[in-house]
């Protein structure tokens, strides 16, 4: 059966149901439809962050992705098969993906989020929320620069770029204001996929309604004629953008094929932007639940490192344990084998690209301090050779790992790995950030890649130089970084697999995103805006007269 086959045929609880379960009242939701809803955010008033916390990662990803969305849902629903209160805190999917190449994000075959065609598609409407209110400020710095208002936006100056939530390459660079005085000032502009904005960060990273006015207001949008700030909030504007994400801003609650609770809430990509769920949804799981799964994005070099020097750090989250998510057809690949020969047994490729787990299990036990368990995803075409040696191989390391197919089985193929993740969790975590915030930004960002990359040189470009200085000079040098890098190398190369030996990691461009609170660097050939491959996914979705969709997977 296929994913939407599977999620189709499941019989999912009223969505006050899940609400009850979590000790919610009637009061402290809304319900969207039947089966989602938003919780609301002041709900966390006063309550103690009890749970404990779980982060679900993996080894440097395949195109099609490694599974950590599914084994997070699957680990949720063996935790509650095992009588754990166990909580989901998920992203909610890009349209981008969804009709690009990756597909949808709500788990797969019987490890999913419901209802999953709301979730990959418009779900509770909080990505077109987010879109709205970045292009409301988008309008109205150009209406400022040609109104000619103060605080006066030196033109040509305008750093604040729009958004769409699509991957189209033809939007990444524009030229705005074309035709005339009358329509407005011709300037050079471009789009960032929704995924990618800084409000997606900022709903991402806000606690509540006053932190997100602070931090939509922070935003910087262009430069004065001294060469200082211009800010979203200097032109006005902080506060009609807070009132379009006025329901964004609350954690969506869905549920799993098994009914476990998941929030399932903001979407910021981990190569091009900082790659886990809000805060609100993590603080909110850690409230109500007593084990909260969480996933941040693509390898551990990437969400991992985001998810604990920016988003742990900002909300005051320790986390208990990580779970490595690896596959077999993921080690072949780093072990040099072609994406057409990946279904073919090849336990010397395995060998060979093993030091691609070795590197994140070293990173995440050694520089980050936590206990980590290795998710083996069990793939249909994984044979028992394969399964075997790499099961021998972790045990023979020592490192506690189970072979998960939740895929196939649900809850039944995660009993394995929830025991282990519950043995990890009684373990002391000596969790610590990979730098300190004093660290200047450049020294910041060669740690990073330094230590968890394994760069042996970093090189900024004149360009990335000049702007970390400017940003060190006012005042913003004590910032987290967020590096964009590609997901498939611990390298800017995504074609370096592996853990690669001497490599140099080239900073090419470096942006402020004051409201998010976070400096970005920009590596390798990295765009904020992806583009469609040659076959998109869209090509095979579709809907026949009665409503029912195929081809969302
Ligand atoms: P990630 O969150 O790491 O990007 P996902 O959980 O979204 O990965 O999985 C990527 C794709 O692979 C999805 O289409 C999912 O259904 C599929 N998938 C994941 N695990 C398995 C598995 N064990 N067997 C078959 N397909 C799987
Ligand atoms: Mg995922």
């Amino acid at each position: 059966m296929t994913d939407i086959e599977i999620a189709n045929a499941a019989q999912p609880l009223p969505i006050g149901r899940i609400a009850s379960g979590l000790g919610l009242t009637e009061e402290q939701y809304e319900t969207y439809g039947r089966y989602k809803a938003k919780v609301r955010l002041e709900t966390l008033q006063g309550r103690p962050l009890h749970g404990k916390l779980v982060l679900v990662t993996a080894i440097s990803p395949t195109p099609a992705g490694e599974g950590k969305t599914t084994v997070s849902v699957g680990l949720g629903d063996a935790l509650t098969a095992l009588g754990t209160k166990a909580v989901l805190a998920l992203r909610e999917p890009s349209l981008g993906p969804v009709f690009g190449i990756k597909g949808g994000a709500a788990g797969g075959g019987y490890a999913q989020v419901i209802p999953m065609e709301d979730i990959n598609l418009h779900f509770t409407g909080d990505l077109h929320a987010i879109t709205a209110a970045n292009n409301l400020l988008s309008a109205m710095v150009d209406n400022h620069i040609k109104q000619g208002l103060a605080p006066a936006i030196r033109p040509g100056t305008v750093t604040f770029r729009r958004c769409l939530d699509m991957n189209d390459r033809q939007l990444r660079q524009v030229v705005t204001g074309l035709g005339g005085k009358a329509n407005g000032v011709p300037a050079e502009s471009g789009f960032d996929i929704t995924a990618a904005s800084e409000v997606m960060a900022v709903l991402c990273l806000a606690k509540d309604l006053s932190d997100l006015k602070t931090r939509l207001s922070r935003i910087v949008v262009g430069e004065n004629a001294e060469g200082g700030f211009v800010t979203a909030g200097d032109i006005g504007a902080a506060g009609a953008m807070a009132v379009l994400l006025k329901d964004a801003i609350h954690p969506n609650l869905v549920q799993t094929l098994e009914h476990t609770p998941c929030f399932m809430h903001g979407g910021p990509f981990a190569n091009i932007a900082h790659g886990c769920n809000s805060v609100a949804a993590t603080r909110m799981a850690l409230a109500l639940g007593d084990v909260v799964v969480t996933e941040a994005g693509f390898g551990a070099d990437l969400g991992a490192e985001k998810f604990f020097d920016i988003k742990c750090r900002q909300a005051g989250l320790r986390p208990d344990c990580a779970v490595l998510v690896a596959t077999c057809r993921a080690l072949k690949m780093h072990g040099g084998v072609d994406k057409p020969d990946l279904d073919q047994e090849n336990v010397p490729a395995m060998t060979r690209g093993f030091s691609n787990l070795e590197k994140h299990l070293e990173n995440l036990r050694g520089f980050f301090g936590l206990p980590v368990v290795v998710a083996i995803n069990r793939f249909p075409g994984d044979t028992e050779g394969e399964l075997g040696w790499l099961t021998e191989k972790l045990a023979a390391m020592g490192v506690p790992a189970a072979l998960c197919d939740v895929h196939q089985k649900g809850s039944k193929g995660g009993i394995a790995l929830a025991q282990k993740v519950l043995d990890a969790l009684r373990q002391p975590a000596h969790f610590d950030f990979a730098y300190g915030l004093e660290d200047p930004l450049g020294e910041k960002i060669e740690t990073v890649a330094r230590r968890i990359y394994g760069a042996t040189k970093v090189t900024f470009s004149p360009e990335a130089l000049r702007t970390l200085q400017r940003l060190t000079r006012l005042g913003y040098g004590s910032l987290p970084i967020c590096i964009a890098k590609t997901q498939y190398s611990f390298t800017d190369d995504p074609k370096r697999m592996g853990w690669p030996e001497s490599f140099e990691i080239t900073v090419r461009q470096v942006r402020l995103s004051a409201g998010a609170g976070f400096v970005v660097a920009l590596t390798g050939d990295m765009m904020t805006m992806p583009g469609l491959p040659k076959r998109p996914a869209a090509l095979s979705i579709d809907m026949d007269e009665h409503g029912r969709i195929q081809g969302l997977f």
